[in-house]
């Protein structure tokens, strides 16, 4: 990678051992000579593996042996521009303990400098322009080096040693603190900022990818404003906090979780909240509303450690966009769209040069599971276990948009670009495309796509003029899932999520698939009900109740029947007349209706809602589930998710308790997942199951269905290193469009 600091950790190596020859930094990666007696060499060799600074990864190493030159001394040459880009651009990261000891050091030249980096730390990603990764082609090339800084960033011995972004108070960008016009709101802007934030008011904050708006945590009116002011209902909202310890006053933190929040990646950690008994510190209920979890995260940048110091208490941290658009990123762009939200602004004049979100990870069984791979990651490739044939450009699913380019064995995949429905996110969907492409010098000659007609991204792919590949979407989870784990299948992939185009004509959603990365059948799926009203059952999950009840006798007299008055009985007459009433086969669709039945949630504000508060209403100590019958209809296996609501309300209308109907829902569904798969293993053989797609975000799903699939002898395989809703759809359809060039040659 370029920019971590590896030719001046080659040249401190080559002077520990002696040697002469110079190193440089080409587009291809890193070449060194060296010259010197041969144990000297080969100790340089052995330690340019073992101790390579914190942000490089040495992927290989080839030698070569040359004649000696009689070079004196051991030079370090710039780089050069030309020839096939290879090397990887590096994704952001935290600031790092040294460069956070000047910070708070007053006798420091960085003292409280918001902008403190080093070759181990900061921005890379978010402000290249081009590569090689030089000043010039960053967002730092108006800041000319002052002599301190540059004799920092000639010296061989210093920490700053060719660190592209570094900079002091006397040579680098500048904090203000302004209103929504651009004047001055005081002269200390950290200081001023922590004190309008202490005040209940509302502060927009230029971070690493974008504009973030910051409300104090602890204050319900100042929380509830942001809310009212962004648009924003019920979706929960991320918080920084001072340090881990903060993190655990409110949250439960285990080794792993610690390990990831403190990391150099910095992601929004997903945690179980203490119960408010045990819970040393509190948080206003409108930060999270009825969530048993909060989304926390670290300060990742000088900026914020300032901040979070001042303050020494938590903050929301929210990307700063009205509802669902993109992030705001640059200056004029976010005093026009925030004014209205934000009170005053914390800004700088350093630009960021592509937009990217903050990361959103969990836990599960001591290891992290990606949710949504942005700021911190991208775009580090994902290492595949095959070469791509040819180079490979996919384009991702319509909501939670993001991209790859594949090339090689390295596939990149983009920074989270969002819901393509939006122009704005359109036009960030075709410049990661742009950018990526040019960064990783990678010219696709395959498209990857959905088979969607009206998806903007099929008639993107169709615009390139170049070979199309369209792959089905639970296709591309289940590929994302095997190739994530490093194999090829065949395996029966479980795809549940909310959505995906059919190729029946229905919507898919509910999938049992036997697949490769190239293939599939689909050998299962959930009962096709009625999706009255099409999108509108999806915002109101007591209609796909009404879908799920039909045949069910005195259906009308259950509460969720009776909240909805005369509606329901128009929805019913919808379902009959089969007018916009698409069939669907989705699991997210089968939550809502249990959702609604139970009186968790009638109507949605964002995605995936319903069936998160129906898994936090279940009692986890409880392990029996509703039996569910599997048919074969000649074609596939059916799921009879009718009969297992019918379970549902049977149980609710006897008075059972909430979490344990809840509970019985999802062991019942873990246990048909395993009664489908076992009737497709005692057909072919196959023995491995992939489990992907959105709903098994959800931690009770997995774990009843790993539990059951594991006890009767199935290896399991879920994600880890790509998300398993429809962020990880580009790098599926990427995999099978590379699987199916192969399969061709
Ligand atoms: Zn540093
Ligand atoms: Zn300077
Ligand atoms: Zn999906």
């Amino acid at each position: 990678m370029q920019g971590v600091g590896f030719r001046p950790f080659v040249h401190g190596v080559a002077e520990r051992f002696g040697l002469t020859g110079h190193v440089s930094n080409d587009a291809a990666g890193v070449v060194a000579e060296a010259e010197g007696p041969c144990e000297a060499v080969a100790g340089f060799l052995k330690a340019l593996r073992a101790d390579a600074p914190p942000l490089a990864v040495v992927e290989q190493v080839s030698v070569a042996d040359l004649p000696p030159r009689g070079d004196s001394g051991f030079r370090i040459v710039g780089s050069d521009g030309s020839g096939p880009r290879r090397t990887l651009v590096s994704a952001d990261s935290a600031t790092c303990e040294a460069c956070l000891a000047e910070l708070f050091d007053p006798r420091d030249r960085r003292y409280r400098y918001p902008f403190v980096n080093c070759t181990d730390c900061g921005p890379r990603f978010t402000i290249v322009r081009d590569i090689p990764y030089d000043r010039p082609n960053t967002t730092m090339a108006g800041f000319p080096l002052c002599e301190e800084c540059a004799r920092e960033y000639h010296d061989p011995a210093d920490r700053r040693f060719h660190a592209q972004p570094v900079c002091c108070p006397a040579c680098g960008p500048r904090l203000r603190i302004v209103d929504a016009h651009g004047r001055s709101l005081g002269e200390d802007p950290v200081t001023r900022a922590a004190e309008l934030l202490g005040s209940g008011m509302i502060v927009a904050v230029k971070g690493l990818g974008g504009y973030h708006l910051a409300a104090d945590a602890s204050s319900e009116a100042a929380t509830a404003t942001l809310r009212s002011r962004k648009h924003r209902e019920d979706k929960p909202f991320a918080l920084m906090v001072p340090t881990l310890e903060a993190a655990r006053r409110l949250c439960h933190v285990d080794d792993c979780a610690a390990q990831v929040l403190t990391g150099r990646r910095r992601p929004v950690v997903l945690l179980d909240r203490r119960d408010t008994g045990d819970a040393t510190e509190t948080v206003a209920d409108t930060v999270a509303p009825g969530e048993h979890r909060l989304g926390v995260m670290l300060p990742y940048t000088p900026l914020h450690h300032l901040l979070l110091r001042e303050l020494e208490s938590p903050i929301v941290l929210t990307s700063g966009n009205v509802s669902d658009e993109p992030i705001a990123f640059t200056d004029d762009d976010a005093l026009t769209r925030l004014s209205d939200i934000a009170d005053a602004f914390l800004v700088h004049d350093r630009p960021i040069h592509v937009r990217a979100d903050d990361s959103v990870v969990s836990t599960w069984r001591g290891r992290v599971v990606p949710v949504r791979r942005s700021r911190g990651y991208a775009p580090e490739p994902v290492t595949c276990s095959h070469e791509f044939p040819r180079p490979v450009l996919a384009c991702g699913a319509e909501l939670k948009n993001t991209v790859c380019l594949a090339s090689g064995r390295r596939a990149v995949l983009s920074h989270h670009i969002g819901d393509l429905k939006n122009a704005e996110t359109l036009r960030a969907f075709t410049e990661a495309i742009e950018h990526l492409s040019r960064l990783f010098d990678i010219e696709p000659a395959v498209v990857a796509h959905d088979p969607h007609p009206d998806h903007a991204s099929t008639r993107y792919a169709e615009g390139t003029g170049l070979d199309l590949v369209a792959v089905q979407h639970h296709h591309a989870h289940v590929a994302a899932c095997l190739a994530d784990g490093g194999v090829d299948g065949p395996a029966i992939g479980v795809a549940f999520d909310g959505t995906g185009y059919g190729l029946d004509g229905t919507v898919w959603g509910g999938e049992f698939l036997l697949a490769t990365c190239a293939t599939f059948d689909r050998v299962g799926h959930l009962a096709a009900v009625p999706m009255p009203g099409g999108e509108a059952a999806v915002r109101q999950p007591w209609r796909m109740a009404a879908a799920y009840l039909r045949s069910v006798a005195g259906a009308d007299d259950l509460a969720v029947a009776r909240r909805q008055g005369p509606r329901w009985e128009l929805v019913r007459r919808l379902i009959d007349s089969r007018v916009n009433t698409p069939l669907t086969s989705s699991a997210g669709r089968l939550f809502d209706a249990v959702a609604a039945i139970l009186g968790v949630r009638d109507t949605v504000t964002y995605e995936g809602q319903a069936a998160i508060e129906l898994e936090q209403r279940a009692d986890p100590h409880h392990t029996d589930g509703y039996p569910v019958g599997v048919t074969d209809d000649g074609s596939a296996l059916v799921v009879d998710g009718p009969a297992l609501v019918g379970a549902v309300v049977d149980d609710h209308r006897r008075g059972t308790d909430l979490g344990l109907v809840a509970a019985r829902f999802h062991n019942g569904l873990a246990l048909a997942i395993r009664s489908v798969c076992r009737e497709i293993a005692d057909r072919t053989g196959v023995r491995l199951v992939a489990l992907s797609g959105g709903v098994f975000a959800n931690r009770l799903l997995l774990d009843r269905t790993v539990d059951a699939l594991e006890e009767s002898g199935f290896t399991v395989l879920t994600h880890s290193r790509v998300p398993c809703n429809d962020g990880g759809i580009s790098f599926g359809q990427a995999v099978v469009a590379g699987a199916r060039d192969r399969v061709a040659r």
